[in-house]
């Protein structure tokens, strides 16, 4: 389990400064959406944890240890999942793990069993749907050694229909192990039926303009998003990101 606490964290780019004086938390075993329009920084945000960009100003720690320019201690998903096309799936999600310590392949078949790959797990990427690999490359993150895991838009390329089964997955999956996520997304509702917590990033540069705790018990059913509760932080979050100009 991990917190990760970010405080007054600036980023720019040249002229442009994309993060101003961004605080944001992660508490242990909390499931967190960072959410705004593209463009507002939240890869930026994920590049800055993982170490690949050194902030202008601010903090980043993890259990209070500073982990500014330090690559490896978050496990995150990019945007668009980087399988290695010669490993089969299960070289795959052992990957993170043969960097730290003896693979558990046992129980990487199991994830990937509780994933529906069972019958995949000695093929290659290539042979796989979109979604099939969007998942290989989730449970490599849940399999990885750390314990902040770092989710950047996993469901935004998928079909509504894929995406929804997907999201049920993940919860499924995250409310057995609990570990501490930090999601992004773009997409209003599936930050609402995931989270414990939205941040709401404002228009550039980006800072938390809303924070939201999710008030909804787990497990969540997916008929959850046609309630009324529902709907209401949904109208809230959207006036917020329209009253940015964003939207
Ligand atoms: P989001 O993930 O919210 O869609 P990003 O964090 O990817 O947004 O990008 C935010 C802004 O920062 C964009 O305008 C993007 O062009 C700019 N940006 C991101 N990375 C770099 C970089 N390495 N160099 C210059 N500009 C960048
Ligand atoms: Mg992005």
């Amino acid at each position: 389990m991990s917190t990760l606490q970010i405080k007054q964290l600036t980023k720019s780019f040249g002229n442009d400064t994309i993060l101003e004086q961004l605080d944001l938390k992660v508490n242990e075993g909390e499931f967190v959406s960072l959410l705004g329009p593209s463009g507002s920084g939240k890869s930026t945000i994920f590049h800055l944890i993982g170490g690949l960009y050194q902030p202008d100003n601010g903090t980043i720690t993890i259990d209070g240890n500073d982990i500014v320019g330090k690559k490896g201690s978050i496990s995150y998903m990019p945007q668009s999942p980087s399988l290695f096309p010669w490993r089969t799936v299960l070289e795959n999600v052992i990957l993170a793990q043969e960097l730290f310590e003896k693979p558990d392949k046992q129980k990487a078949i199991e994830m990937l069993k509780r994933a529906g790959l069972e019958d995949y797990i000695d093929n290659f990427p290539a042979q796989l749907s979109g979604g099939m690999r969007q998942r290989v490359a989730f449970v490599r993150s849940i399999l990885s050694p750390q314990s902040l895991i770092c989710l950047d838009e996993p469901f935004s390329a998928l079909d509504e229909f894929t995406r929804l089964d997907m999201q049920k997955w993940l919860l499924s999956i995250w409310e057995e192990e609990r570990p501490s996520v930090l999601f992004v997304t773009h997409n209003i509702e599936e930050a609402i039926y995931l989270s414990d917590r939205i941040l709401v990033l404002g228009a550039r540069p980006a800072s938390v303009i809303q924070e939201i705790t999710i008030p909804f018990n787990r497990p969540r059913a997916e008929s959850l998003t046609l309630t009324e509760d529902f709907l209401q932080i949904k109208k809230s979050i959207y006036q917020t990101l329209r009253g940015t100009g964003n939207d």
